[in-house]
């Protein structure tokens, strides 16, 4: 997908939580951050692990022109330390009810080195963000998010570690209203798992069928157990999902608390979204310790057998900061710490029971084996089966820019 045609949303969340200050957001996807610096009187970079040492390089620099820094983002809460030799303050958490304070302290001299979220701030209290500051062109799609948080306990997921994990969802009038003054047509939805209140969710989805949108969400595997969901998913303008099915590995699941995961039910769930005419891309995670080479077969058998439209593998990476890192670390098996490999597509850890290489050629083999015997033929027969949500050549080529370009960027470094 090129992020260049999508809105930078957390920072504009940012913005609405900054009172009657004059924001400018910069995008560094679209637009290179300027030299002059003298018109900001402080700067907020947003920091995941691995845009952290980019993020680092900047507030370096801002920081030779004698300007105050301040990180947020996951990488915060997971690396305070290692974030503060090179911010001035960071907020862990949510910014609604730390960034007020922060710039408050700042107007006064008193800024802090950390602001921490008290994580009360409701889902009801979530305000739109300020998609008035982003910088005007056309996009192809635009990012919402609805929710905040999950109720699921995958070992490998920042939520385990940040003191923010708690589902909120937002007021579902203003989601509307948002949903509405968005000119894109097709919108994707980044929450971290709608799905953990399926009432919501339904009366969500029931409120935006007249906005007449195409969406795309992340669901877990366990939305099969409700079909009246997917219906009014459906009805809504649903037209494709990326589902965290994980591992073709029961074991994996066991292992790594993907509890809400059985790879019994991936058929009747696939064949549920194909009914109601819902694409399903199925992300993969490779390197688990009950990976062995025949991993890869067994996941191209269950793809082929469940029927997914398309497929996105990862490798397994433990964020640093986490219990799940240190047990890697204290097994000697990080390869790296350059954060910036930290991706979830190189290879980070060394896997348990095959090579680097052999993970690495693994999944790079699968894809093209699966490329060219199985997803060329589906799309064919998708694009019959889809028409009726598929109405564009613009959606087409987005839908299948949603997998494809990641495919072909890997591939072409064999
Ligand atoms: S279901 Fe998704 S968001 Fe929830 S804990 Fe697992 S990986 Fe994280």
């Amino acid at each position: 997908m090129n992020e260049q045609k999508i809105h930078p949303l957390s920072l504009a969340a940012v913005a609405a939580s900054s009172g009657g200050h004059n924001v400018k957001i910069i995008d560094e996807a679209i637009e290179n951050i300027p030299t002059d610096v003298s018109s900001y009187d402080i700067v907020g970079i947003s920091v995941n692990t691995f845009t952290s040492p980019r993020a680092y390089k900047i507030a370096d620099s801002l920081h030779d022109k004698k300007k105050t820094v301040v990180f947020g983002g996951t990488h915060t809460a997971l690396m305070p330390d290692e974030c503060l030799a090179h911010a001035d303050s960071i907020v862990v958490g949510d910014a609604e009810d730390t960034w007020p304070v922060l710039l408050a302290d700042f107007i006064s001299n008193g800024l802090k080195p950390k602001y921490l979220s008290a994580n009360q701030v409701s889902g009801r209290s979530i305000p739109s963000p300020r998609r008035d500051l982003f910088k005007k062109m056309k996009r192809v799609a635009a990012y919402c998010q609805i929710s905040r948080g999950c109720v699921n306990q995958c070992m490998f997921c920042y939520l385990q570690y940040v003191p923010y994990k708690t589902f909120r969802a937002r007021d579902i009038e203003e989601v509307y209203y948002e949903l509405k003054s968005i000119n894109e047509d097709v919108i994707l939805f980044v929450d971290d798992n709608l799905f953990c209140d399926h009432d919501y969710a339904i009366e969500l989805f029931k409120r935006i069928i007249p906005l007449n949108k195409k969406w795309w969400i992340q669901a877990p595997t366990d939305i099969y157990e409700d079909e009246e969901l997917i219906s009014v998913m459906s009805a809504s303008g649903c037209f494709s999902l990326s589902i965290g099915f994980q591992t073709a590995n029961d074991c994996n699941n066991r292992d790594a608390l993907m509890r809400q995961n059985n790879v019994d039910n991936y058929k009747k769930l696939v064949e549920l979204l194909h009914k109601y005419e819902i694409l399903v891309d199925g992300t993969f995670i490779f390197g688990f310790d009950g990976d062995s080479k025949s991993v890869f077969g067994d996941t191209e058998n269950l793809i082929r057998y469940t029927g997914l439209d398309t497929y996105t593998f990862y490798f397994l990476t433990p964020y640093p900061g986490t219990k799940y890192y240190r047990h890697f670390l204290n097994e000697g098996r990080i390869l790296h710490e350059d954060w910036a490999l930290f991706d979830w597509d190189h290879v980070v850890i060394e896997p348990k029971n095959m090579t680097e290489d052999e993970l690495l050629e693994g999944v790079e083999e699968l894809y093209i084996r699966l490329d060219k015997t199985y997803f060329s033929r589906n799309i064919i027969r998708n694009i019959s089966r889809y028409k009726n949500k598929v109405l564009s050549i613009d959606l087409l080529s987005f839908l299948l820019s949603l997998g494809w370009n990641y495919r072909t960027s890997r591939v072409s470094r064999l």
